[in-house]
């Protein structure tokens, strides 16, 4: 078997292993696709009907359409005491669920279980006198968004990298001065250049927890430098999307 044959097989078995790993771990609830907002061309919204569904800031559900076996993991982007759960979602080219989404009838029942995950401002650190760094690329702004609008006071610089400035999704839900985009394709509002350019060229505050979340080649770049920088192993949170 080719090397590619392999890793695309062995990526398959994972998928379902994970699908039904998730379908034993959590209740799965139905909820009604209430809107689909288009942001760009590929990046858009969704907004689903909350029900009785509780998360923290930071967490993802996994999201499936009934009757087909893509469940697909899910940032929530809105927050914890929002009216409707939010998603914010590319439509990633020669990819399933993100693609079907998209053109789905307002109204249809899709599958949700959750909420998942730990990549969330912990409890016992009292979230009022610390700074953060929050570091996304592309929808991966969508945790740093949920845990904004649910801490109004949090102090904060939200560094997002995205190709065009158009990308800066709701850029004034975040407190004042603190969002920079990192624009590669444009010369950008803020700063040209991907966000690890960016970070190299600022001084590293070893006093603030960073959360870098994104693609993995961005968020292992970022991390292992932000300790060479000396910042501290357990101020440094990450979630890798793909
Ligand atoms: C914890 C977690 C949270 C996530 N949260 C979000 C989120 O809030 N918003 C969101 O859009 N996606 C998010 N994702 C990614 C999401 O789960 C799917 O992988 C994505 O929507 C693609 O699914 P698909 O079925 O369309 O494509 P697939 O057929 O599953 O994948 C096609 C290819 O696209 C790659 N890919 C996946 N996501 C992207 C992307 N954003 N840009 C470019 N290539 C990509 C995959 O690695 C794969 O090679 C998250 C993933 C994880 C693990």
């Amino acid at each position: 078997m080719q090397k590619n044959q392999y890793l695309v097989t062995q990526s398959t078995k994972l998928r379902h292993k994970k699908n039904s790993y998730y379908s034993r771990m959590k209740k799965i609830t139905y909820s009604k696709i209430l809107d689909i907002i288009n942001l760009t061309d590929s990046t858009y919204l969704v907004k689903l009907e909350k029900n009785n569904f509780e998360f923290k800031a930071g967490q993802y559900l996994v999201l499936n359409i009934p009757g087909e076996n893509i469940a697909r993991e899910y940032s929530i982007y809105s927050p914890e005491n929002g009216a409707t759960i939010d998603l914010l979602i590319k439509e990633v080219t020669d990819g399933k669920l993100s693609k079907e989404l998209k053109y789905m009838k307002i109204g249809t029942r899709v599958e949700i279980s959750g909420p998942f995950g730990f990549f969330v401002l912990r409890d016992r650190e009292s979230v009022q006198d610390n700074h953060y760094t929050f570091v996304a690329t592309g929808t991966g702004i969508s945790p740093f968004h949920s845990m904004v609008l649910s801490n109004p006071q949090l102090r904060c610089d939200v560094i997002h990298g995205i190709k065009f400035d158009e990308e800066a999704y709701h850029a004034t839900d975040y407190p004042a001065g603190s969002y920079k985009a990192c624009t590669s394709k444009e010369q950008g509002i803020h700063y040209h250049g991907r966000v690890t350019h960016f970070l190299k060229e600022q001084k590293i505050n070893r006093d603030s927890i960073y959360y870098i979340c994104g693609n993995s080649s961005m968020v292992n770049e970022l991390s292992g430098y932000l300790e060479l920088e000396g910042v501290k192993p357990e101020n440094i949170r990450t979630e890798v999307f793909f």
